[in-house]
């Protein structure tokens, strides 16, 4: 059995004032009966402020990212200790644009995920093809590379204690969201291959669908058999938009 998880990633957005009151709208949007979570990942500055407002409630928070080393001579990084000093229980890794923009590299992305873990934080691993790999039949082995990069380091135990989020890259703040179809595909091809690792391990593994998510097409893509939720950019930047998606499933 697989809780649905509806995350919010705030990217690079909000103010002070404005972290508080949309944890604070998130937080009190949970209907009391339901089993769906609900999870935000906020700037580094607010985390805090989010900490603050989610105490005590069923909100969950963590980073949008981390850097892979422990700690020491790394001017502006923020390393895992550190989050789970805040309060963090989870932490993206690899987000498409950490990939395309900050070099991320499926190696390093390998190290925050293996750092986040040893340091007691829930990785969120994202993974997803460009239009053009998609175009050219690349989807699978793309992401087969992405997996691997993790999978070789850690092993397959390593995913009892992880989230993964397949986020195609074109559907990434453009509007254009993968047809159900689609992205239960991609859902089913990334169990299966941990499947032939562990079954269990990959049965109770949840993995999310993000981009473009919204309050109109959450219910259709939550409801493919391997999609557990989703991970939302824009739509989770007001309550009202995220908490339609969470009113969705929940
Ligand atoms: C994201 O950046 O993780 C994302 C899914 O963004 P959006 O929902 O805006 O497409």
């Amino acid at each position: 059995m697989r809780n649905l998880l509806v995350a919010g990633n705030w990217k690079m957005n909000t103010d002070s004032a404005g972290a508080a009151q949309l944890a604070t709208e998130v937080a009190n949007g949970f209907k009391p009966d339901s089993t769906v979570e609900m999870a935000i990942f906020p700037p580094y500055p607010y985390i805090s402020i989010v900490a603050s407002v989610a105490t005590g409630t069923a909100l969950q928070y963590g980073a949008q990212d981390l850097n892979e080393h422990e700690s020491g001579a790394h001017t502006g990084e923020i390393c895992a200790s550190m989050l789970v000093n805040m309060g963090c229980s989870m932490v993206l890794v690899g987000h498409s644009e950490r990939r395309a923009m900050y070099g991320d590299s499926n190696e390093r992305v390998a190290c925050k995920f293996i750092a986040a873990q040893a340091a007691g934080l829930t990785p969120v691993l994202c993974v997803g093809e460009t239009l053009e790999q998609r175009e050219n039949n690349e989807t699978e082995a793309v992401i087969s590379r992405q997996l691997d990069a993790v999978l070789s380091r850690t092993g397959i135990q390593a995913f009892a204690n992880a989230v993964l989020a397949y986020e195609p890259v074109w559907a990434i703040g453009t509007g254009k969201t993968a047809s159900p179809e689609q992205a239960q595909q991609i859902h089913a091809f990334m169990r299966d291959k941990l499947a032939a690792l562990d079954g269990i391990i990959a049965g109770q593994l949840r993995i999310l669908y993000g981009g473009s998510v919204k309050g109109s097409n959450a219910a259709e893509l939550f409801a493919q058999a391997d999609i557990d939720g989703g991970l939302i950019g824009g739509a989770s930047l007001t309550s009202d938009a995220f908490l339609a998606i969470y009113n969705a499933v929940a």
